[in-house]
This record gives C-alpha cells, sequence and structure tokens, in this order.
C-alpha cells in the first residue's frame, strides 16, 4: 500500500534534491528544498526480494514523490539516499545492509542511470546526523550527538562541525555496546548490548515475556488486538499509567541514559540530539533518560561541567528527519567537490 501526502510547492522555486529513506520495510521520499522544507512526501513498501528489486523501489519512491509535490521535474538537483548499513559514500556502494540483504551494491551508479540524476549515499544515522547539524537543532555547533532511537540504536557524532566517520563509517555504532554482560541475545550474536535491551523490538520482548510470566497489563488487550505487541502499544499503555509499560520505558531509559553519558565523556558534545521512531518529547522514556542521565553526569565535577540535562533534546524534525539528512549528502558532497577544486 502507497501513502501519498501532496506537499505545498517548496519556497524556492530553483532547485531542490529528493531525500530518501531506505528502510527494511518501508522507503520514505520527499522533496527538500534550500531552507530545508519537505514537500511530496511518500511511503512505499521495500521490495527486497534482491538488490534488483530494491533498487527499482527506491527509483519508483523517487519518481512518486516528485509527481506528489507536483514540482516541475526539471527542477530536481540531485537525489540523496540515507541506508541502513556500511556504506562507502566515495565509490557509492552500500557494503552491507542485512535488512535489505544487500552486500557490496553499487547503488550509487545504478539510481544515476536510472534516473539521470546526480546521487549521494550514505549510512543513514549520518545521513540523519548531517541534517539536524544542517537544519536541525544543532544548526551552528561544532560538537553534537545525534542519537538514534528505533528498530535498532545507534549514534553517530558531529566534531569540529564535520560528520566523524571513523575508519568505515561505523564510528558511534553504540547499539552493539554490552552494557549488561550475560544480558538477552542481541541479533548481532552477542548478549547484553544496549539495542537488545532498549531498542523497539526489546521493549515488545520485555512486554510479551511479563506477560507469558502471568503478569496483569493493558498490553495483553493490544495482544489480542494485533497478535502481537509493538513498541508504541507500550508507550500507548505507559500514557494510560499500565504499571508493566511504564517499567519497561523506565528501564529502557536508563540504559540508554548510560549510553548518553559514554557518548558524553567520549566526544563532549555541546548538544545530543535523540531522534528515530522511539524519540517523542515529554514521553516516560525520555523522562528516565533524563533523570538516569542527570545522575550519572552529576557524579564528577567533570562531567557536570561537560553536559546539562537540557541539551538532551527530542529532534524538532521528527518524521522528517531521515528525509531531510538524505538531502543533506547531496550539499556535503558538493561542498567537498568544490573544496577538492579548490
Ligand atoms: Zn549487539
Amino acid at each position: 500500500m502507497q501513502q501519498v501526502q501532496s506537499g505545498n510547492e517548496p519556497r524556492d522555486p530553483e532547485t531542490v534534491i529528493v531525500g530518501v529513506d531506505v528502510g527494511g520495510t518501508k522507503i520514505a521520499a520527499g522533496i527538500v528544498d534550500a531552507h530545508g522544507q519537505v514537500a511530496g512526501r511518500i511511503q512505499m513498501p521495500t521490495d527486497i526480494r534482491d538488490p534488483e528489486h530494491t533498487l527499482q523501489s527506491i527509483a519508483s519512491a523517487i519518481k512518486t514523490s516528485i509527481e506528489a509535490s507536483g514540482i516541475t521535474p526539471s527542477r530536481v538537483k540531485a537525489v540523496g539516499l540515507g541506508i541502513p548499513g556500511m556504506v562507502d559514500p566515495e565509490q557509492g556502494i552500500c557494503l552491507l545492509a542485512v535488512n535489505l540483504n544487500w552486500q557490496n551494491v553499487a547503488v550509487q551508479r545504478w539510481l544515476e542511470q536510472e534516473l539521470g540524476l546526480p546521487c549521494a549515499i550514505d549510512n543513514d544515522v549520518s545521513a540523519a546526523t548531517l541534517g539536524e547539524s544542517i537544519y536541525g537543532a544543532g544548526q551552528g555547533m561544532q560538537d553534537m550527538v545525534y542519537l538514534s532511537l528505533g528498530t535498532g540504536v545507534a549514534a553517530r557524532a558531529i566534531i569540529h562541525g564535520q560528520l566523524y566517520r571513523g575508519a568505515h563509517g561505523m564510528a558511534g555504532e553504540i547499539g552493539h555496546l554490552v552494557v549488561m554482560p550475560d544480558g538477552p541475545l542481541c541479533r548481532c550474536g552477542a548478549r547484553g548490548c544496549l539495542e537488545a535491551l532498549a531498542a523497539g523490538p526489546a521493549l515488545a520482548l520485555a512486554a510479551q515475556t511479563a506477560i507469558a510470566a502471568g503478569k496483569e497489563t493493558q498490553l495483553q488487550v493490544y495482544q489480542q488486538r494485533h497478535g502481537t505487541i509493538r513498541s508504541e502499544h507500550i508507550f500507548a499503555a505507559a500514557a494510560d499509567n499500565d504499571a508493566l509499560a511504564l517499567h519497561i520505558l523506565r528501564q529502557a531509559g536508563e540504559h540508554i541514559a548510560y549510553g548518553i553519558y559514554l557518548l558524553t565523556m567520549t566526544f563532549d558534545p555541546q548538544l545530543v540530539v535523540i531522534g528515530g521512531g522511539l524519540a517523542s518529547d515529554q514521553s516516560p522514556l525520555l523522562i528516565a533518560i533524563r533523570t538516569r542521565a542527570a545522575h550519572l553526569l552529576a557524579q564528577s565535577s567533570a562531567s557536570r561541567a561537560m553536559l546539562s540535562t537540557e541539551a538532551i533534546q527530542v529532534t524538532s524534525m521528527q518524521r522528517d528527519a531521515a528525509i531531510i539528512g538524505a538531502a543533506a549528502l547531496v550539499a556535503r558532497a558538493n561542498s567537498q567537490h568544490k573544496r577538492e577544486k579548490q
């Protein structure tokens, strides 16, 4: 099923960029103007039968988004793509994306040939981090950290105004930091990773385990109604003061706060922005994150001076962050190109 929302014509009548957020189950795309305004947002299922079909579903999402925005196609200057995996942005190759069944896929070349437009690619969390630093809460900040909480957990840092990539573009993958030795099994094979304790599927699993053990909770109703429990059900039950849902979010919040504490001590950021499907302001999860982070940071005078809990914020870009971030990859590629020419 395809969801199309007609958008307003972007403010800048000149050129626009298509930003694409590629996920394992759905592709989101939108037209982004020079001010970071988004039009023609669409969402389509990801066809993961094989790389060719996945690339075709991406191309189709791009074309549908351009049509939905109502802009003249000639105004589209380029395409930016955020991919959930290990990416070589210079070669335009996705080295590994487990959720897409991709290994060494020449994404950039395929899309450029198919669309006749320049294309820039990178890891999806890297893209969202760039978007946050260019258009979001991190505007004008030299040092910031972006933490994505959703189906997975990952962070990226902006250092001296530049995205810090590390040797493989994966610096900040704290989802697989072991925070509870011998804890629950993670999909990476290790036990007690932050992701196995605090990502969306981990919250759902904690609820299902508690219900199987005979815990009384509103979440039983969601399980009967939907045949399963998803993280959004836990947030809904917590808003209704369900004790189990609140307990699960508090525990996850404490683990995430520890992750933020480690990121703070590693990168000394001015700001930590939380994005992704689990990021929502004033939620019990966010309150637990702030409370625990305040406790951890207060323990030493050094960490107290480094980050206040007010500097832990939820993204203001919400659902557009990934699309805007993907478009920001094009701006980055252009500025690198200019620097190389000088
Ligand atoms: Zn792991």
